[in-house]
């Protein structure tokens, strides 16, 4: 008497699905998009910046900032300073 066993083993891609939102400061809590303001201090003057997308972590609270948003805040800095000076 023989039976053939065929375990199929199943791959698990939730480790790496679950990286994608984990917070890179304290690698415990996840971070979600917040709107945010905030204030840039641009050449002598103060800038303030409206509906700036980081994520926030809801374990240690720190803001993470793509290059995406980091360039979009520069590009809002630029149109206020232009704005400014006119
Ligand atoms: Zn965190």
């Amino acid at each position: 008497m023989s039976s053939r066993s065929d375990n199929i083993a199943k791959r698990s891609s939730n480790a790496a699905e679950g990286a994608r939102n984990r917070c890179p400061a304290c690698g415990r809590g996840t971070v979600e998009r917040v709107i945010v303001s905030k204030t840039f201090h641009v050449e002598g003057t103060w800038v303030r910046i409206d509906g700036l997308m980081p994520s926030k972590c809801d374990v240690c609270g720190e803001l993470t900032w793509s290059e995406r948003e980091l360039k979009r805040a520069d590009e809002a800095i630029a149109i206020k300073l232009r704005r400014a000076v006119a």
